[in-house]
């Protein structure tokens, strides 16, 4: 990464300053090792990955981020993670009269096949490029969107009462046109939920350059809580509620970004272990030793930070329900 190059002047995406500057680490991917400079706006405090990377059209996804089509974790795990899934779909059922629902991006399609099992009419949007055992899903209506040049998602305007993007925004390469189309699709009154790692968290900002949920450079985007509700805001939408985001998500969070401060050059190594298969397989063995050997001081600690941000509400992951205003109108500025 070429940190004397001359720095690009930009305006935030999200909120329009222009404070907007380089961190002062790069960050590096911690499956294909390539570093990454981060953009951060100091005044809604979200952070935007910056490749300057020749290879543009590199696919940083693939077998060591999906693991397999059976899951991305060793069965246990996927099984807990499963799990909380459908303790979400439940959530959402229960608190959102929703008769047809989206999510945009499902994976596995955990959240929506229990919303159907539940008597919901579920819909996904995925990219045409996704994997074909993603988008042969039987259970679920898969509708596909080519990312490059694709005008409108596939739906009638005001067709869904639930639009979910769990874990997804962040992926996205136009998350304010993704919204707007979102919007374009969901009726008045109708609910978007949004689940995002919070780059705002103390856990964040403690641990950024090896904080587990940067995940660079498959998240693009880093929302801060601050500049998603003012996103929202800003597209018609009311706030309903900013709770905390899966909260096996935000422990682990805080341990496994404790852990990689003592391998600070080759992160995530625990996670590879509780991904079994092939990731673990691809592994950097000296790291992961050194993180097994730091267990004992890592997990409280990681406890420790987990408990005061349960205190603080400041999560390291959040999800933001958000209702669609009736009319443009009734905004008031
Ligand atoms: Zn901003």
């Amino acid at each position: 990464m070429q940190q004397d190059e001359q720095k690009p002047l930009v305006k935030c995406r999200f909120c329009g300053s222009e404070k907007v500057g380089f961190t002062s680490t790069p960050c590096k991917d911690y499956i294909s090792e390539d570093s990454f400079d981060l953009l951060e706006c100091k005044n809604c405090q979200c952070l935007f990955t910056h490749s300057s990377h020749p290879d543009r059209d590199k696919n940083y996804y693939g077998v060591d981020y999906y693991n397999s089509e059976a899951g991305k974790f060793s069965t246990i795990i996927e099984r807990l993670f499963r799990f909380n899934h459908i303790k979400n779909a439940k959530f959402l059922k229960k608190n959102f009269l929703a008769e047809q629902i989206l999510e945009v991006g499902c994976g596995r399609g955990y959240i929506l096949k229990e919303l159907r099992r539940l008597g919901a009419d579920v819909y996904c949007l995925e990219s045409a490029g996704a994997a074909d055992w993603i988008l042969n899903n039987n259970e679920i209506k898969v509708y596909t969107i080519n990312e490059e040049g694709e005008p409108d998602w596939p739906f009638e305007p005001d067709f869904f009462q639930l639009i979910i993007f769990w874990h997804v925004l962040e992926h996205l390469p136009d998350p304010i046109e993704s919204i707007k189309q979102a919007t374009r699709c969901l009726n008045s009154g109708g609910t978007l939920c949004i689940s995002v790692p919070n780059a705002s968290s103390l856990q964040a900002r403690l641990n950024l350059p090896t904080w587990f949920h940067l995940d660079v450079p498959r998240h693009l985007y880093h929302f801060s809580r601050q500049g998603l509700i003012s996103l929202l805001k800003q597209n018609n939408y009311q706030i309903i509620a900013v709770r905390a985001g899966d909260r096996l998500q935000n422990l682990f969070g805080w341990m496994q970004s404790i852990a990689n401060l003592f391998t600070p050059k080759s992160t995530n190594a625990f996670f590879r272990l509780l991904q079994g298969g092939k990731p673990l397989n691809s592994v950097n063995k000296q790291a992961l030793l050194v993180q097994i050997l730091t267990i004992w001081l890592w997990v409280p600690l990681g406890l420790l930070g987990f408990f005061i941000e349960e205190i603080s509400k400041n999560y390291g992951t959040i999800t933001i329900y958000a209702k669609k205003r009736e009319s443009i109108s009734s905004i008031r500025y």
